[in-house]
């Protein structure tokens, strides 16, 4: 029923957003990773057995959208999304909304995405191995997505689940408020040193080859952003409006749930701004950047 296996660990495909693949771990202590893929499946997984730990890679809605199918189960996410989890609030205020966005966000989330407040039982660090049972995991704190997301290393198996760092053609995504590209990075590099078989990603393929190279080429997209954000700024100065529109990384502006891609856009591109900023790349003049000419 599993659509990838090895051992006690198994990937099940979830769909297209607020949905994510899930990772179960059917060892003595049984576990799922990101509870946001199929519904009947997560709750033919319970069936057979207490779940005892619900892990969420990170605090986002389509990581968690089936969490309050396993209200007896353990919470465990990394300390820094902690808060998410335990105040809708929090969580909301992490996207830096307007005034007229919270209620929107409220309704969206507790509706919709399944948001419901808990308490997290055991908070995640780097390097903490979780033990279940034959099955050891480690957890891989790989922050830029989000301030507090995992990744999970499963040294027997020689699997790799990357959660977020979903190897997507589209590149990775760091357009929340608090998402950060230099973390993103030195993330993504980070993972690539992991020895792997396999990849697992939580979107996509779910099912990658662990070959270094892949996420090397998905690091690529980084810079394939900037070029064509220094390419534009080449032609004439823009200010950040003016960028955003052009739908650099994902082209004309649309809107996912109560989720508007344009403001993750100008989220990506502000964060390159002050990336070339501070390579000397680029320079502001009033509200307009501008490429720096390269010398001579
Ligand atoms: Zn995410
Ligand atoms: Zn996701």
């Amino acid at each position: 029923m599993d659509d990838f296996r090895r051992d006690s660990i198994s990937l099940v495909f979830g769909g297209n957003y607020p949905h994510c693949h899930s990772v179960l771990i059917d060892d003595e202590v049984r576990a799922v990773i990101d509870a946001a893929s199929d519904r009947q499946k997560l709750l033919a997984f319970k069936a057979r057995g207490p779940v005892d730990a619900l892990i969420t890679s990170h605090a986002h809605e389509d990581h968690f959208l089936y969490n309050s199918l396993f209200p007896e189960s353990g919470l465990w996410v990394h300390e820094a999304d902690a808060p998410a989890f335990t105040s809708l609030r929090r969580f909301i205020d992490m996207f830096e909304p307007g005034d007229g966005e919270i209620a929107l966000w409220e309704e969206y989330l507790t509706r919709e995405a399944g948001y419901v407040p808990r308490e997290v039982n055991r908070v995640l660090r780097d390097g903490d191995t979780l033990d279940f049972g034959g099955t050891l995991c480690r957890v891989v704190h790989t922050p830029g997505h989000t301030p507090g997301h995992c990744s999970f290393y499963f040294p027997r198996d020689r699997i790799l689940y990357l959660a977020d760092w979903d190897l997507v053609k589209s590149g990775p995504y760091y357009g929340d408020p608090a998402s950060d590209l230099d973390q993103t990075i030195s993330s993504l590099q980070r993972l690539k040193t992991i020895p792997a078989d396999i990849y697992l990603t939580a979107h996509g393929k779910g099912v990658h080859e662990g070959d270094p190279e892949i996420i090397e080429h998905y690091l690529g997209s980084i810079e394939a952003r900037e070029e064509r954000l220094l390419e534009f700024l080449r032609k004439s100065p823009a200010t950040l409006d003016r960028i955003t529109d052009q739908g650099i990384i994902y082209g004309r502006a649309k809107s996912i749930g109560a989720w508007n891609m344009a403001v993750s856009e100008r989220h990506m591109m502000h964060k390159h701004l002050v990336r070339l900023m501070r390579m000397g790349r680029v320079f502001r003049e009033g509200d307009r950047y501008c490429a720096a000419t390269p010398a001579a």
